[in-house]
């Protein structure tokens, strides 16, 4: 045994927590996620004692992976807000606000009226990200970043 191995990353926990396909660490997302926004054929084959983590990278297939497997945007019932840049993809889900929401609220000078919505939504205890947001936790920064972009973007 030599003296670096101490030292080194076992690689199990590394394979747990980076995504196979393109080595971006994944946050974890609750099973029930996965539940949720599956496909069918994909579900048939979710093993429920397994972690599985989201792969936030926007140039990788591979939406959510395991120690065993990962799941595809091809399994995933809904369009990946990260992974598909089109327009009509949500960028909150639960209230279905698109990319093209917020560029028309951008464009007509209200680009605060949204993300003051959704909070007032998450204070009434509406959100269900866990089970709309293919990522499984709140849009709100996302909301927050696609509209800063915006603005940038309507400066330019
Ligand atoms: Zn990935």
């Amino acid at each position: 045994m030599s003296t670096l191995d101490c030292c080194a990353p076992k690689p199990s926990l590394t394979f747990s927590t980076t995504c196979p396909a393109c080595g971006t660490s994944g946050k974890t997302v609750k099973l029930v996620t996965l539940k949720a926004l599956l496909t069918p054929v994909a579900l048939a084959t979710l093993d429920p004692d397994e972690a599985y983590r989201f792969c936030p990278d926007a140039t990788c297939d591979v939406v959510y992976f395991g120690s065993k497997r990962v799941y595809r945007q091809a399994d995933v019932k809904v369009p990946v807000f990260q992974k598909n840049q089109d327009f009509r993809v949500p960028v909150c889900y639960c209230f279905g606000h698109t990319r093209a929401d917020l560029d028309t609220a951008t464009r007509n000078g209200q680009a605060d009226t949204i993300p003051s919505s959704i909070q007032a939504h998450i204070k009434a205890g509406r959100c269900g990200c866990e089970l709309n947001n293919p990522q499984g936790s709140c849009c709100l920064g996302n909301v927050n970043r696609t509209l800063s972009a915006l603005r940038e973007a309507s400066h330019a």
